[in-house]
Protein backbone atom coordinates (compact mmCIF):
# COMPACT_ATOMS: atom_id res chain seq x y z
CA UNK A 1 0.00 0.00 0.00
CA UNK A 2 2.80 2.19 0.41
CA UNK A 3 2.69 4.99 -2.61
CA UNK A 4 -1.31 4.59 -2.33
CA UNK A 5 -2.79 8.35 -2.12
CA UNK A 6 -3.73 9.85 1.28
CA UNK A 7 -6.36 11.42 2.25
CA UNK A 8 -6.98 13.07 5.55
CA UNK A 9 -11.16 13.14 7.16
CA UNK A 10 -11.79 15.43 10.09
CA UNK A 11 -14.14 14.04 12.16
CA UNK A 12 -13.93 10.73 10.88
CA UNK A 13 -15.15 8.63 14.43
CA UNK A 14 -18.89 8.66 13.27
CA UNK A 15 -21.43 9.94 10.63
CA UNK A 16 -21.05 11.19 7.16
CA UNK A 17 -17.03 10.93 7.82
CA UNK A 18 -17.07 7.14 9.13
CA UNK A 19 -18.28 6.73 5.92
CA UNK A 20 -15.99 8.18 3.87
CA UNK A 21 -13.02 6.45 5.80
CA UNK A 22 -14.22 3.06 4.88
CA UNK A 23 -15.30 3.87 1.24
CA UNK A 24 -11.91 5.31 1.12
CA UNK A 25 -10.22 2.44 2.14
CA UNK A 26 -11.66 0.45 -0.12
CA UNK A 27 -10.63 2.30 -2.86
CA UNK A 28 -7.46 2.29 -1.93
CA UNK A 29 -6.36 5.52 -0.01
CA UNK A 30 -4.42 5.33 2.76
CA UNK A 31 -6.38 7.25 5.43
CA UNK A 32 -6.00 9.59 8.50
CA UNK A 33 -8.98 10.69 10.21
CA UNK A 34 -9.75 13.12 12.80
CA UNK A 35 -12.08 12.71 16.06
CA UNK A 36 -12.63 14.78 19.20
CA UNK A 37 -13.97 13.06 22.16
CA UNK A 38 -14.84 9.56 21.25
CA UNK A 39 -11.94 7.82 21.20
CA UNK A 40 -13.88 4.41 20.90
CA UNK A 41 -15.71 5.49 18.06
CA UNK A 42 -12.43 6.16 16.32
CA UNK A 43 -11.06 2.99 17.20
CA UNK A 44 -14.04 0.82 16.42
CA UNK A 45 -13.74 2.40 12.82
CA UNK A 46 -9.59 1.64 12.36
CA UNK A 47 -10.02 -1.78 13.48
CA UNK A 48 -13.28 -2.21 10.74
CA UNK A 49 -10.99 -1.41 8.18
CA UNK A 50 -7.38 -2.35 9.08
CA UNK A 51 -9.46 -5.93 9.56
CA UNK A 52 -10.78 -5.49 5.70
CA UNK A 53 -6.58 -4.92 5.06
CA UNK A 54 -6.60 -1.46 4.65
CA UNK A 55 -4.33 1.16 6.60
CA UNK A 56 -5.58 3.97 8.62
CA UNK A 57 -4.87 6.03 11.70
CA UNK A 58 -6.74 7.69 14.02
CA UNK A 59 -5.60 11.31 16.04
CA UNK A 60 -7.78 13.42 18.73
CA UNK A 61 -7.83 17.10 17.12
CA UNK A 62 -10.58 20.01 17.94
CA UNK A 63 -10.89 21.67 14.89
CA UNK A 64 -11.77 24.49 16.76
CA UNK A 65 -7.86 24.62 17.83
CA UNK A 66 -4.90 25.55 15.70
CA UNK A 67 -2.18 23.96 17.91
CA UNK A 68 -4.58 20.60 17.44
CA UNK A 69 -4.77 21.37 13.63
CA UNK A 70 -1.42 21.61 12.71
CA UNK A 71 -0.54 18.53 15.53
CA UNK A 72 -2.96 16.81 12.78
CA UNK A 73 -1.09 17.46 10.01
CA UNK A 74 2.24 16.64 12.19
CA UNK A 75 0.55 13.19 12.47
CA UNK A 76 0.12 12.69 8.85
CA UNK A 77 3.41 13.66 7.73
CA UNK A 78 5.38 11.88 10.38
CA UNK A 79 2.93 8.59 9.06
CA UNK A 80 2.24 9.12 5.47
CA UNK A 81 4.85 11.36 4.05
CA UNK A 82 2.59 13.11 1.88
CA UNK A 83 -1.20 14.02 1.77
CA UNK A 84 -3.32 14.14 -1.88
CA UNK A 85 -6.78 14.84 0.00
CA UNK A 86 -8.52 16.51 2.52
CA UNK A 87 -12.35 15.81 3.48
CA UNK A 88 -13.45 18.99 5.86
CA UNK A 89 -15.94 17.17 7.28
CA UNK A 90 -15.96 17.98 11.24
CA UNK A 91 -19.03 20.32 12.07
CA UNK A 92 -21.55 21.23 15.10
CA UNK A 93 -24.47 22.57 15.26
CA UNK A 94 -26.20 24.04 18.12
CA UNK A 95 -29.48 24.14 20.20
CA UNK A 96 -32.53 25.15 18.00
CA UNK A 97 -32.48 28.82 19.08
CA UNK A 98 -33.67 31.91 17.50
CA UNK A 99 -30.63 34.66 16.51
CA UNK A 100 -32.35 37.30 19.66
CA UNK A 101 -31.10 34.26 22.21
CA UNK A 102 -27.83 33.30 21.04
CA UNK A 103 -24.82 33.70 23.35
CA UNK A 104 -21.53 35.23 21.62
CA UNK A 105 -19.84 32.08 22.60
CA UNK A 106 -22.27 30.00 21.17
CA UNK A 107 -21.63 32.17 17.72
CA UNK A 108 -17.72 32.35 18.08
CA UNK A 109 -17.55 28.75 18.82
CA UNK A 110 -19.92 27.63 16.14
CA UNK A 111 -17.71 29.93 13.51
CA UNK A 112 -14.43 28.78 15.01
CA UNK A 113 -15.06 25.18 14.35
CA UNK A 114 -17.49 25.20 11.02
CA UNK A 115 -15.25 28.22 9.49
CA UNK A 116 -11.84 28.78 10.96
CA UNK A 117 -11.12 25.06 11.50
CA UNK A 118 -11.70 24.27 8.17
CA UNK A 119 -10.11 27.29 6.51
CA UNK A 120 -6.91 26.55 8.54
CA UNK A 121 -7.30 22.82 7.59
CA UNK A 122 -7.19 23.93 4.17
CA UNK A 123 -4.74 26.02 4.28
CA UNK A 124 -2.41 23.22 5.92
CA UNK A 125 -3.68 20.94 3.00
CA UNK A 126 -2.67 23.57 -0.04
CA UNK A 127 0.56 24.11 1.71
CA UNK A 128 1.49 20.31 1.35
CA UNK A 129 -0.56 19.53 -1.79
CA UNK A 130 0.41 22.36 -3.75
CA UNK A 131 2.20 21.91 -7.39
CA UNK A 132 4.01 24.83 -7.24
CA UNK A 133 5.46 23.80 -3.75
CA UNK A 134 6.64 20.19 -4.84
CA UNK A 135 3.24 18.78 -4.04
CA UNK A 136 1.60 16.36 -6.25
CA UNK A 137 -1.29 18.38 -6.20
CA UNK A 138 -4.98 16.98 -4.41
CA UNK A 139 -8.60 17.55 -3.78
CA UNK A 140 -9.72 19.46 -0.86
CA UNK A 141 -13.88 18.62 0.03
CA UNK A 142 -15.74 20.87 1.98
CA UNK A 143 -19.08 19.69 3.95
CA UNK A 144 -21.43 22.59 3.72
CA UNK A 145 -25.75 22.18 3.67
CA UNK A 146 -28.55 22.88 1.96
CA UNK A 147 -29.04 24.93 5.30
CA UNK A 148 -27.01 27.31 3.60
CA UNK A 149 -29.40 27.62 1.18
CA UNK A 150 -32.50 27.82 3.86
CA UNK A 151 -31.24 29.97 6.23
CA UNK A 152 -32.72 27.44 9.10
CA UNK A 153 -34.63 30.23 10.66
CA UNK A 154 -35.69 29.66 14.15
CA UNK A 155 -34.24 25.91 14.19
CA UNK A 156 -30.08 27.58 13.47
CA UNK A 157 -29.48 30.48 11.79
CA UNK A 158 -25.66 30.61 13.00
CA UNK A 159 -24.85 26.98 11.99
CA UNK A 160 -26.61 27.70 8.10
CA UNK A 161 -24.48 30.74 8.26
CA UNK A 162 -21.04 29.14 8.75
CA UNK A 163 -22.06 26.80 5.68
CA UNK A 164 -22.69 29.83 3.88
CA UNK A 165 -19.01 30.97 4.23
CA UNK A 166 -18.04 27.05 3.33
CA UNK A 167 -19.91 27.89 0.23
CA UNK A 168 -17.94 31.20 -0.35
CA UNK A 169 -14.36 29.66 0.92
CA UNK A 170 -15.10 26.64 -1.34
CA UNK A 171 -15.55 29.44 -4.85
CA UNK A 172 -12.41 31.11 -3.77
CA UNK A 173 -10.35 28.83 -2.91
CA UNK A 174 -10.81 27.01 -5.77
CA UNK A 175 -10.09 29.73 -8.06
CA UNK A 176 -7.38 30.50 -6.36
CA UNK A 177 -5.14 27.34 -6.43
CA UNK A 178 -6.94 26.00 -9.78
CA UNK A 179 -3.63 26.10 -11.28
CA UNK A 180 -1.61 24.58 -8.58
CA UNK A 181 -3.09 21.49 -9.39
CA UNK A 182 -5.46 21.75 -6.32
CA UNK A 183 -9.17 21.19 -7.22
CA UNK A 184 -12.12 22.72 -4.09
CA UNK A 185 -15.77 21.34 -3.65
CA UNK A 186 -18.03 20.98 -1.62
CA UNK A 187 -20.83 18.81 -0.82
CA UNK A 188 -24.12 20.31 0.35
CA UNK A 189 -26.59 17.39 2.37
CA UNK A 190 -29.76 17.18 3.28
CA UNK A 191 -31.21 15.32 5.94
CA UNK A 192 -29.20 12.53 6.77
CA UNK A 193 -29.46 9.94 9.57
CA UNK A 194 -26.47 10.88 12.04
CA UNK A 195 -26.00 11.38 15.53
CA UNK A 196 -25.31 15.43 14.82
CA UNK A 197 -29.33 15.76 15.14
CA UNK A 198 -29.50 14.52 18.65
CA UNK A 199 -26.52 16.27 19.42
CA UNK A 200 -28.16 19.65 18.83
CA UNK A 201 -31.06 18.62 20.94
CA UNK A 202 -33.26 17.46 18.34
CA UNK A 203 -33.63 13.11 18.11
CA UNK A 204 -37.16 13.45 16.61
CA UNK A 205 -35.67 15.67 13.83
CA UNK A 206 -35.76 12.98 11.29
CA UNK A 207 -39.49 12.15 11.66
CA UNK A 208 -40.46 15.48 12.31
CA UNK A 209 -38.82 16.54 8.72
CA UNK A 210 -38.78 14.09 6.09
CA UNK A 211 -41.96 14.74 5.39
CA UNK A 212 -40.83 18.01 3.59
CA UNK A 213 -38.66 16.85 1.37
CA UNK A 214 -39.71 15.85 -2.16
CA UNK A 215 -38.40 12.33 -2.14
CA UNK A 216 -39.98 11.00 1.15
CA UNK A 217 -37.30 10.94 3.45
CA UNK A 218 -33.90 11.37 4.77
CA UNK A 219 -30.46 10.52 3.39
CA UNK A 220 -28.07 7.73 4.45
CA UNK A 221 -24.37 8.65 5.80
CA UNK A 222 -22.79 6.21 2.45
CA UNK A 223 -25.32 8.49 -0.03
CA UNK A 224 -22.95 11.56 0.37
CA UNK A 225 -20.12 9.72 1.11
CA UNK A 226 -20.55 8.43 -2.46
CA UNK A 227 -20.36 12.01 -3.38
CA UNK A 228 -17.25 12.99 -1.74
CA UNK A 229 -15.51 10.09 -2.90
CA UNK A 230 -16.53 10.85 -6.35
CA UNK A 231 -14.84 14.47 -5.74
CA UNK A 232 -11.97 13.24 -4.35
CA UNK A 233 -11.26 11.07 -7.35
CA UNK A 234 -9.93 11.36 -11.53
CA UNK A 235 -13.56 11.01 -12.38
CA UNK A 236 -13.58 14.22 -11.36
CA UNK A 237 -10.63 15.96 -12.72
CA UNK A 238 -12.45 18.74 -14.51
CA UNK A 239 -14.95 19.12 -11.49
CA UNK A 240 -13.56 22.47 -9.25
CA UNK A 241 -15.68 25.64 -7.28
CA UNK A 242 -18.49 23.53 -7.75
CA UNK A 243 -21.30 22.73 -4.19
CA UNK A 244 -23.01 20.26 -5.18
CA UNK A 245 -26.89 19.33 -3.68
CA UNK A 246 -27.60 16.37 -1.84
CA UNK A 247 -30.82 16.05 -0.15
CA UNK A 248 -33.51 13.85 -1.59
CA UNK A 249 -34.35 17.21 -3.89
CA UNK A 250 -34.73 19.86 -1.56
P1 LIG B 1 -21.88 13.69 13.42
O1 LIG B 1 -22.57 12.40 13.20
O2 LIG B 1 -22.30 14.56 14.58
O3 LIG B 1 -20.30 13.41 13.52
C1 LIG B 1 -19.47 14.51 13.74
C2 LIG B 1 -18.02 14.09 13.58
O4 LIG B 1 -17.21 15.27 13.73
C3 LIG B 1 -17.56 13.13 14.66
O5 LIG B 1 -16.54 12.33 14.11
C4 LIG B 1 -17.03 14.06 15.74
O6 LIG B 1 -16.04 13.44 16.57
C5 LIG B 1 -16.40 15.13 14.88
N1 LIG B 1 -16.33 16.44 15.55
C6 LIG B 1 -17.33 17.14 16.13
N2 LIG B 1 -16.85 18.28 16.64
C7 LIG B 1 -15.53 18.31 16.37
C8 LIG B 1 -14.49 19.20 16.65
N3 LIG B 1 -14.67 20.33 17.34
N4 LIG B 1 -13.25 18.88 16.23
C9 LIG B 1 -13.03 17.73 15.55
N5 LIG B 1 -13.97 16.84 15.25
C10 LIG B 1 -15.21 17.14 15.66
O7 LIG B 1 -21.98 14.64 12.12
P2 LIG B 1 -22.48 14.32 10.63
O8 LIG B 1 -23.95 14.41 10.62
O9 LIG B 1 -21.80 13.14 10.10
O10 LIG B 1 -21.97 15.63 9.89
C11 LIG B 1 -20.74 15.70 9.19
C12 LIG B 1 -20.71 17.00 8.42
O11 LIG B 1 -21.82 17.05 7.50
C13 LIG B 1 -20.81 18.26 9.29
O12 LIG B 1 -19.97 19.27 8.76
C14 LIG B 1 -22.27 18.65 9.14
O13 LIG B 1 -22.48 20.03 9.36
C15 LIG B 1 -22.55 18.25 7.71
N6 LIG B 1 -23.98 18.02 7.42
C16 LIG B 1 -24.68 17.04 8.08
C17 LIG B 1 -26.04 16.89 7.80
C18 LIG B 1 -26.89 15.84 8.47
O14 LIG B 1 -28.14 15.89 8.32
N7 LIG B 1 -26.33 14.89 9.19
C19 LIG B 1 -26.67 17.74 6.87
C20 LIG B 1 -25.92 18.72 6.26
C21 LIG B 1 -24.57 18.87 6.53
P3 LIG B 1 -16.43 12.61 17.92
O15 LIG B 1 -16.94 11.27 17.43
O16 LIG B 1 -15.15 12.50 18.67
O17 LIG B 1 -17.48 13.41 18.63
Amino acid sequence: MSGSKVLLVTGGSRGIGAEVVRGAVTRGWRVAFSYVSNAAAAEAVVHEVTQKGGEAFAAQADIGSEADILRLFEAVDGRFGRLDGLVNNAGIVGAKAQVSDMSAERLERMMRVNVVGSILCAREAVRRMSATNGGHGGAIVNLSSVAATLGSPGEYVDYAASKGAIDTFTIGLAREVAAEGIRVNAVRPGLIDTEIHASGGQPDRLERLRGLIPMKREGRADEIAAAVLWLLSDEASYTTGALLDIGGGR
